[in-house]
């Protein structure tokens, strides 16, 4: 049976500039990088920040000596968006192809990206001479009102405001549609409806959301970002299924963007604050999402009981007892009856049996919903738990 599945793994969220304080690590440091693989295998990267190492050292590490081809769409040419590409380890193996797609700028001329790739990797900023990397490599210009195909995937283009020129992009792929909108400031009337017809009914929608409404009206307008609140009150017009938040500020720790994802889901109940690692997979009319515990250290066999609040995925409260046999220093996988909502709070009360002639004592912890794997043979959901505090 063929594979009707589009798969968006987020390598990179952060805007700006790479964050490696421990207050970001839960939704991750690096700057945009997006990997989407089309139902017919064909491998698209969007964005090419620090995230794209990652993405080459997995594709090394899976495809050994087996060429890689992929088709890579760069949004604009700020730093953050294309400093993956010296450390993109792919790129140094002859085998490989890649065909590059961005807009030509005023301040590079003809061959925008290819001018970026030589003047990124000059000396003495780069120690590797650019005649190092060896994978072939093809540039195609777009514009702001392209469209065009690649292998049954349509990819629409559309100007965004930011400074210096964006492009945002639209996948439709047979499995169903991505939109990527990142560096994106509302407020001019011609390119807010641009971005308005390229999220037309999106399954996901990635949008730019840096900033708090309250500092996208004052100290940070004229920026070129967004907020939760510009991103919900588009994905509400053009009936978007997903609404991702996107771009996250560096000054914005995990609980910032905890507090931004609960204001945007009091408006708009699909919506999720991108993380590093998280995987979107698109297919039958329905979007899942997983965020492996990639950071979650050593596991441990536990036998705690619990009391474990929280609310389902239809926003109502629950309360429930059960043991939690599987314990990291971070966190925890609890077997519930109750599905939480992924991305939303749990609390977690523990009671540690005590040593010996020491009272029991509980333990109450916080933490944030990061898996759900189904159990249906048990009638209970596997919840994977990241603890917050
Ligand atoms: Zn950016
Ligand atoms: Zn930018």
């Amino acid at each position: 049976m063929p594979n009707y599945t589009a798969k968006l793994s987020f390598w990179g969220v952060r805007g700006s500039t790479p964050t490696a304080d421990p207050a970001t690590w839960r939704y991750g440091g690096n700057t945009p990088c997006l990997e989407l693989v089309a139902p017919d295998g064909t491998q698209f990267i969007l964005d090419c920040g620090t995230g794209l190492r990652m993405l080459g050292n997995r594709w090394t590490e899976e495809a050994g000596e087996k060429p890689v081809h992929a088709h890579i769409f760069v949004t604009h040419y700020h730093w953050d968006h294309i400093q993956g590409i010296p450390f993109f380890s792919p790129l140094y193996s002859s085998q490989n192809r890649f065909h590059f797609y961005s807009f030509r700028s005023e301040f590079l001329g003809r061959d925008s990206l290819k001018q970026a790739f030589e003047t990124q990797m000059a000396h003495p900023y780069f120690p590797v001479d650019l005649s190092a990397m060896s994978a072939a490599r093809e540039f195609s210009e777009v514009i702001g009102n392209d469209q065009f195909e690649i292998n049954g995937t349509r990819i629409t283009t559309r100007w965004l405001n930011h400074p210096q020129g964006c492009l945002g992009f639209r996948f439709e792929t047979p499995a169903g549609t991505i939109v990527y909108a990142t560096d994106n400031e509302p407020g001019v009337a011609k390119l807010d409806s641009s971005l308005r017809e390229l999220a037309d009914g999106a399954d996901i929608f990635i949008n730019d959301a840096q900033y708090s409404p309250e500092q996208l009206a004052t100290t940070r307008k004229g920026w070129g970002h967004s907020s939760w609140l510009e991103g919900v009150k588009i994905a509400r017009e053009v009936r978007a299924r997903n609404l991702v938040l996107f771009h996250h500020d560096p000054d914005s720790n995990d609980k910032m963007v905890d507090n931004m994802l609960r204001s945007a889901r009091q408006e708009f109940n699909s919506v999720w604050a991108a993380a590093e690692g998280m995987v979107m997979s698109l297919g039958e009319n329905r979007v899942d999402l997983v965020i492996p515990a990639v950071r979650a250290g050593l596991r441990r066999e536990a036998h705690f009981r619990a009391k474990v609040c929280g609310y389902t995925e239809e926003g109502r409260p629950f309360q429930e007892e059960t043991v939690i046999r599987d314990l990291t220093l971070q966190g925890a996988l609890i077997y519930l009856s109750h599905s939480p909502k992924l991305q939303s709070e749990l609390q977690v009360m523990m009671e540690s049996p005590g040593c010996e002639g020491q009272p029991h004592s509980s333990l109450r912890l916080r933490g944030y919903v990061v898996r759900l794997e189904p159990r249906p043979e048990k009638d209970q959901t596997a919840v994977g738990v990241v603890f917050t505090e």
